[in-house]
């Protein structure tokens, strides 16, 4: 591990391995999936063994109850002796890129897991479908709403579910903020602030570049705007952006640092920001009667909520392994999905119009 994959492990890493807190069914589940009902777990295919898989899904999938790691799809080699000596998996259940398809004949793997560089993600999410193998894909959904848009189709066309991995929908306090917020607990949400970001080094990674899904909206920015979205329930009506860049020899072809206001149907603003120069993780709404905080509010653990009259002390979960688990028992019991394809389609029509905003310099309307 480098320099620069350190500092952002360490700043948004610390796994918590607690128990799966109950399912809080908030907001409503919505979208079907093809039940799957006679296995007791469902197999995962990873596709793409970088960072997130390595460190993260991987070592969950040791601990659902729902689901367990049955095959991976790797284009390096040693990546496939590797993992198979570590996680004992069959050697039928290992796929490259190039026979990827085959796993359409392979009855071991029900779910495959999208953890590819995000200008992959349609690609992979459509060929998936095709197989027949239901999909999580991980955020951002694709590189548009119209690349999100094709994905939902296949998905459809296939009768597979699509869920997509956000997986703050499964952490207790986020859900119970959410609720505070729609619910007007404290009132009506007037104003969200909400930052996600880090301090990117690395001088040629994917995530810098444009073609590939990069920027720090791509990567981060999206927890910001998701926040303003769970926090009010509501659409955006209009949006205004504007992009910095301190690091210009860094940032030559995305976004470093990135502001955007949200305006909504009821009246609520939000003002938003991402970074790939600082590092930021809070939540702070202002509310008619009061306030909601979540400081941080998209680290892998320790999420911590308040509000002007409690705090929240819900449980610490194992973020990854509730939503795996919960996309799992959906799959085989035929029940709704929490996070559907239709809800990364959502933030995505926000994202080309933020782009849309900073390219013009205008405000841009989404009625
Ligand atoms: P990464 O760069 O560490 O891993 C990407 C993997 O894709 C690598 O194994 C790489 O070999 C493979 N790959 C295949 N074709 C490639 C190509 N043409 N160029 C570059 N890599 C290629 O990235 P990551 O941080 O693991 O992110 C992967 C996805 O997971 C992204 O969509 C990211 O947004 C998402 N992610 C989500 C979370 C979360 O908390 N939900 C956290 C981290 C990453």
């Amino acid at each position: 591990m480098n320099a620069d994959q350190n500092s952002r492990r360490k700043f948004i890493k610390n796994i918590s391995l607690g128990s799966a807190a109950s399912i809080i069914s908030y907001p409503m589940l919505s979208s079907c999936a093809a039940p799957q009902q006679n296995k007791d777990k469902l197999g995962i295919a990873l596709v793409g063994l970088g960072y997130y898989s390595t460190d993260l899904l991987a070592p969950t999938l040791q601990e659902t109850k729902h689901a367990y790691l049955a095959g991976i799809v790797t284009g390096t080699p040693e990546k496939e002796t590797a993992w198979k000596d570590k996680y004992g998996i069959a050697e039928k259940n290992i796929y490259n890129y190039d026979n990827f398809d085959e796993i359409a004949n392979n009855p071991d793997i029900d779910i495959i897991y999208v953890v590819l560089p995000n200008s992959m993600h349609a690609e992979y999410t459509i060929r998936a479908a095709k197989a027949g193998k239901h999909v999580i894909c991980e955020k951002p959904m694709a590189l548009n709403a119209q690349e999100c848009e094709s994905m939902i189709k296949a998905c459809k066309e296939n009768n597979v579910a699509l869920s997509i991995g956000y997986r703050m929908h499964f952490e207790p306090n986020t859900q119970e903020v959410m609720r505070i917020g729609q619910e007007q607990v404290l009132g009506a949400v007037q104003m969200v602030c909400a930052g996600a970001g880090y301090r990117e080094t690395r001088k040629d990674h994917w995530k810098l570049k444009k073609a590939m899904g990069g920027g720090a909206m791509m990567d981060m920015g999206v927890y910001s705007l998701q926040a303003a979205r769970y926090v009010t329930g509501e659409e955006p009506i209009a949006v205004t952006a504007q992009e910095f860049r301190i690091r210009k020899e860094l940032f030559t072809e995305v976004e470093e640092t990135l502001t955007f206001q949200l305006e909504f149907p009821s009246g609520a603003l939000a003002n938003l920001h991402t970074s790939f120069g600082m590092n930021m993780n809070y939540l702070d709404v202002r509310t008619e009667k009061g306030y909601i905080k979540l400081d941080p509010f998209s680290s892998y653990n320790n999420i911590n909520g308040s509000t002007s009259e409690k705090t929240l002390n819900l449980p610490q979960v194992n973020q990854q392994a509730t939503q795996m688990d919960e996309v799992a028992v959906c799959i085989k019991e035929g029940k709704p999905l929490r996070v559907t394809g239709e809800e990364g389609l959502k933030d995505m029509k926000v994202v080309d119009a933020i782009y849309r905003s900073i390219a013009e310099g205008n405000r841009v309307s989404l009625v």
